[in-house]
């Protein structure tokens, strides 16, 4: 297969959603109402989500957070795959998409288990540590504002026990980290120097960082799997 066979690989893609995917009404309903803003595309896709799911059930989670709500997708596949008494941080900056999310919590019957605040994620994970929160967390999702990664991967990592998961999304900027030829025109610009630099810096750190082991996966806009040791 040529790399630039998107043909090829949008047949296989489809195959995957049309064998495997298994999105609840909610879900589904919060797609299509999501779909509506222009910001759509910061949505975590379907199967994404679904795989999110499995990772929260194979490491028996417990506590999440969750860092970039927008209107809640990912939020909810997290929760709806923990325990009815598991604990889920969630944080964002937005009032509105955020009021979108909690309407389709309480519609999953989740609402319970989420704990939202409305603040930078930074502001929200520092006084989590100093509440003697540190190594309590077994599972953090990395999807808010691409300039803060770093801190907030630094944060997560305090946070989350040993053993714990860490997720972080669009690590490949939709190919602007391997080189700026690479990004889709439709995506140009979408990202700043500044978020590229960040993210890219970050991956190579996270390649040697000898405190996780690491895995980059090519879904969607690229995902790292980071446990902590
Ligand atoms: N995980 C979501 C998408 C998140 S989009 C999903 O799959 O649907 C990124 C979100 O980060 C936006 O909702 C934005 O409001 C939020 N955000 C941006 N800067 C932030 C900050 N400093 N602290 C917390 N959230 C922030
Ligand atoms: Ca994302």
């Amino acid at each position: 297969m040529k790399k630039s066979n998107l043909e090829f690989s949008e047949v296989i893609h489809n195959y995957v959603l049309e064998n495997s995917l298994r999105e609840s009404q909610v879900l589904s309903d919060l797609r299509e109402e999501t779909a509506k803003d222009p910001s759509a595309i910061m949505q975590i896709p379907p199967e994404q989500g679904q795989f999110m799911s499995m990772l929260v059930k194979l490491v028996a989670a417990k506590r999440s957070i969750e860092i970039g709500v927008f209107t809640g997708y990912s939020t909810l596949c997290v929760a709806q795959a923990m325990p009815e008494d598991s604990y889920t941080l969630a944080c964002d900056i937005d009032e509105k998409w955020t009021a979108i999310a909690k309407r389709y919590w309480i519609k999953a019957g989740v609402d319970k288990k989420i704990d939202l605040r409305i603040a930078p994620a930074i502001d929200t994970l520092k006084s989590q540590i100093e509440d003697g929160q540190a190594g309590s967390y077994d599972f953090v999702f990395i999807d808010a504002d691409k300039d803060n990664y770093d801190h907030y991967y630094e944060l997560s990592l305090q946070l989350l026990k040993s053993g714990g998961l860490m997720a972080i999304d669009n690590v490949l900027l939709f190919g602007a980290v391997a080189g700026t030829n690479y990004i889709d025109k439709s995506m140009q610009g979408v990202f700043s120097e500044q978020s590229i630099e960040v993210v890219k810096k970050l991956n190579i750190k996270i390649q040697n960082d000898q405190r996780v082991d690491v895995s980059m996966l090519k879904i969607a806009d690229g995902l790292s799997l980071v446990r902590k040791k």
